[in-house]
């Protein structure tokens, strides 16, 4: 089902209405961090994750999208500062901009979709001015509690006009790992219209459709991240809005993403790093349709590969368990139909997720204290985009004979 109550794929571009061509069917697939209490009767609600590229702009999208409210609402699970490093990165991003962009007279940084304050910590302890949109009561409610500014809306062309009324231009809109979780890109892109500053600019920063193909990591699709950017389609839509992509820069964090600068059309000068990457895609085809043909094919293969290695450890009599209840894992599980049968329970920090249930798969999710007591033999890791913190936290499983069981790029044991 769609935003519109539409359960047809839709067929044409959410950004510039061109066709859209389908490239991977990752089966019915419920939302994504919709945790369940055991012994709940309510129905599950699942959705069919279908990816597509446009034939006109070349973004890559889901062709279903699904209601808003039913992925972020006051119990969203996912808090940014559960992870150190991550506390670490957005504490560096932040100073950047305090640096750069926000040195003139009064200045005002906008995020949309702050969750619980990760970023906008650093920006209020420096005395600067700000707001957060966040939509999801429970992060926002940690966001505040920290002294934060939060707004709790979603960003849209409504929210951020009333902003504009109210406190003026924004010199920075920025947002992480949330404006591909917006479908509708129109609103949201004349929300930025009216509340950036002349020469403000809008950061983005969201993973990138270049490192997803190249190491085949299919399970950074689920229902929040609805387009898969690239260089040329961020720079075909930053053009239909007005807009101007003026600078690019590969991000090592949460397996590969790129922060991409937009600016008010002719008000910066493009950095040489634009033309490189859209060059470094048209060269590579990335958006083509063979290449992305040839991407699904992989995802086959990685599936296949790991459902044949943890049946096979189950037939070995070998204790498997997963580790992170991320959202990226409900895609794996649904995907590969992997159940408690393969992968006994999965240890996660969050205690809101404790006792409860992985959606569609129902596996047990138990608190991180439950993975070494005792250590099982393989450890299913899903956060794979935390990894060197994780398994430099977990040092004493693998001296105690343990092994880490990984799928991205490929099915492989470290
Ligand atoms: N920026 C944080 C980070 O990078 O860790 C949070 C990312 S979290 C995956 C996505 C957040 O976006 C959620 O907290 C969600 O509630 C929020 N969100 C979703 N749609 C939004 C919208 N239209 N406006 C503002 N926030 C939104």
């Amino acid at each position: 089902m769609t935003d519109d109550g539409n359960t047809r794929p839709r067929a044409t571009c959410r950004v510039c209405g061109d066709g859209l061509e389908q490239f991977l069917d990752l089966g019915e697939q419920p939302i994504s961090q919709a945790f369940v209490e055991p012994g709940a009767d309510a129905e599950e609600f699942f959705f069919p994750l279908v990816v597509g590229v446009c034939t006109g702009c070349a973004m890559v999208q889901l062709l279903h999208d699904v209601p808003r409210d039913r992925m972020f609402h006051h119990d969203y699970p996912f808090y940014s500062s559960s992870s150190q490093a991550m506390q670490e990165y957005f504490a560096g991003v932040a100073r950047e901009f305090l640096d750069t962009d926000l040195t003139g007279d009064r200045p005002f940084l906008v995020e949309i979709g702050c969750n619980d304050g990760v970023l906008l910590r650093t920006i209020k302890d420096a005395g600067v001015r700000h707001l957060g949109f966040e939509p999801s009561g429970g992060v926002a409610d940690v966001a505040r509690a920290r002294g934060i500014r939060v707004r709790g809306d979603f960003f849209e062309e409504r929210t951020a006009k009333e902003v504009c009324a109210a406190e003026g231009t924004a010199d920075v809109i920025y947002s992480a790992n949330t404006l591909c979780h917006i479908p509708y890109l129109d609103s949201v892109f004349r929300g930025v219209d009216a509340l950036l500053a002349p020469d403000g600019v809008f950061v983005f920063e969201d993973p990138y459709l270049g490192d997803v193909v190249a190491q085949t990591s299919f399970d950074q699709i689920y229902d929040e991240h609805f387009y898969l950017w690239s260089a040329e389609s961020v720079q075909a839509t930053a053009r239909r809005f007005g807009f101007e992509l003026v600078d690019v820069r590969r991000l090592p964090v949460h397996g590969g993403e790129v922060r991409f600068t937009l600016a008010r059309a002719g008000r910066r000068t493009p950095t040489p790093a634009v033309a490189a990457l859209v060059a470094e895609e048209r060269q590579r085809r990335l958006s083509s349709i063979d290449t992305l043909r040839g991407f699904a094919a992989n995802v086959a293969r990685v599936r296949d590969d790991l459902v044949r290695t943890l049946t096979d450890l189950r037939e070995r009599g070998r204790r498997v368990v997963g580790y992170g209840a991320t959202a990226k894992s409900a895609t794996v599980l649904n995907l590969c139909g992997i159940g408690p049968d393969l992968v006994e329970f999965i240890c996660d920090t969050t205690p809101d997720k404790h006792g409860k249930l992985t959606p569609g798969q129902h596996i047990p999710i138990r608190p991180a204290e439950a993975f070494a007591d005792p250590y099982p033999d393989y450890a299913l890791l899903f956060a794979w985009n935390h990894a060197a913190e994780i398994m430099a936290k977990e040092r004493a499983f693998t001296a105690s004979g343990g092994r880490w069981l990984r799928y991205v790029p490929d099915v492989h044991v470290v």
